[in-house]
């Protein structure tokens, strides 16, 4: 086992692998930017190397700083938490080539999985269903007016390089596709420095859900379930939960075993998420995840399984610390995402917070860095707080998530604390009845009148 790990991260994710870390005996070294100087995660850590100025390209994304300050600080170790390098197969190369460990996948498998063209060729290979689309990346408009025929309106231009739901148009009509691909692609090249751009088909009504595997990289590998993470804006996840309201157990168990065996095949090592759209009972591949998800703690807070530990165990050597039959899903999890935003135009909102009260009591998670005096910079992602409740059923999550909501102090900046307390109290909330264009037709048009 490793004696140090590194933390290439900061916020809530760098605090949640320094639990993880600790909880295993094993030393962190936070590295942090001029900008967090004073956050938790340096706080904490046994350790705290400062890897440059506040804007993410001179710090966390600064490889030789991370890499001089592991060599520094003897870290056995990097752990890259969300966002930032984790996706990065450059990164972890030059990890390997450091002779440092490196707690992801192999470079190969995030590579393929970067692209999404090749994503959803190997995703294909491996048996997995996909959205109707081009079969690779579109070049001509002719072959594209091809494709979106066969298909059938509308279809999505998706960027090869895209994330974070970024890189996407949709194309109504046959009469918009020539302008809709050629903005694709100049904004795809700005955005990503490259414009392969390929189609799918716009499904109308489809929710989010996506299974959580975990490989050990020799063959053997696992699910843990789905999460339904339809409550989108923008398409970027407000809302988790697991399992999903809509999906039986005999499907589930389908599709999670079609998973696992896609990544035992792949030799797969470590915690990935494979992205599914679903309609009317039907699975479609969007991509897969080769990382932590922000969302990790309600399959956490189900299956029991700590899955930062594993990540460290797996990328230690050690086995999966489960099989499948011992996998157990138990009652329901649901995560709001609390980000320093107007909670009506959703315009970032750091400061100081004056006060910071955790909620508290039986089924209840927080996974935040905030503290009382703590001043949330204005450089980075506006994720301040995971609330994550657990209940015996949905309705019990659902109650306590309202109460937790309910005890929840953030004092001196504005967050989405109210705007959750909404969704609680929304009759197709309750019943577990909403699709990935709910949220945004519902900010639009306000609560439903029943
Ligand atoms: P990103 O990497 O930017 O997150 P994804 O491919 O995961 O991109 O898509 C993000 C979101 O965009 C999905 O959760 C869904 O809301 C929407 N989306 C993606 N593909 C389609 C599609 N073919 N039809 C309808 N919506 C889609």
């Amino acid at each position: 086992m490793f004696g140090k790990i590194l933390i290439a991260n900061r916020g809530e994710i760098a605090l949640r692998v320094h639990r993880a870390a600790h909880d295993l005996g094993i030393r962190t070294v936070a590295v942090h930017s001029t900008a967090d100087a004073s956050a938790k995660h340096v706080k904490l850590a046994d350790e705290a190397i400062c890897i440059g100025p506040p804007p993410a390209r001179d710090s966390y994304l600064n490889i030789p700083n991370i890499i001089a300050a592991a060599e520094i600080s003897n870290a056995d170790a990097i752990h890259p938490g969300y966002g930032f390098l984790s996706e990065n197969a450059r990164f972890a190369e030059i990890v390997a080539e450091h002779r440092i460990g490196w707690i992801g996948p192999e470079p190969a498998h995030i590579r393929m999985m970067g692209d999404k063209v090749e994503a959803k060729r190997a995703a294909a290979r491996l048996g997995l269903p996909l959205v109707p689309g081009s079969d690779g990346p579109v070049t001509s408009l002719a072959e594209a007016r091809r494709v979106a025929a066969d298909i059938g309106y509308p279809v999505l231009v998706k960027a090869a390089a895209g994330g974070g739901g970024r890189g996407m148009k949709v194309v109504p009509t046959a009469d918009d596709l020539e302008t809709a691909l050629a903005q694709a692609r100049s904004e795809a090249k700005a955005a990503f420095g490259d414009d392969t751009v390929y189609l799918e088909k716009y499904l109308l009504n489809p929710r989010h859900i996506e299974f959580q595997i975990f490989g050990d990289g020799r063959g053997n590998a696992i699910h843990l379930g789905e999460r339904d993470c339809s409550l989108q804006r923008r398409h970027q996840k407000v809302l988790e939960e697991a399992p999903s309201p809509v999906l039986s157990e005999a499907d589930r168990q389908a599709m999670g075993a079609r998973c696992a065996t896609a990544m035992a095949e792949l030799g797969y090592r470590g915690a990935g998420t494979i992205e599914f759209l679903w309609e009317d009972g039907a699975f479609y591949f969007i991509e897969m995840n080769t990382r932590l998800q922000v969302e990790h703690p309600v399959t956490e807070m189900v299956t029991g399984l700590d899955l930062v530990r594993e990540q460290i165990r797996v990328a230690a050597g050690l086995p999966l610390s489960m099989r499948q039959e011992e996998v157990r899903m138990n009652g329901h999890a649901i995560e709001c995402r609390i980000n320093a935003e107007d909670p009506e135009t959703f315009a970032p909102a750091p400061g100081l917070v004056t006060e910071f009260h955790a909620p508290g009591g039986m089924g209840v998670r927080i996974d935040s860095a905030l503290y009382s005096g703590y001043r949330v910079p204005p450089h980075y992602d506006s994720l301040v707080a995971k609330l994550i409740v657990w209940g015996a059923t949905r309705e019990e999550a659902r109650m306590r998530m309202r109460r937790a909501l309910e005890e929840t102090v953030i004092s001196g900046i504005r967050t989405t604390i109210p705007l959750h307390q909404r969704l609680m109290a929304e009759p197709d909330f309750i019943a577990g009845d909403y699709s990935i264009k709910w949220l945004e037709a519902w900010l639009r048009e306000g609560p439903s009148a029943s």
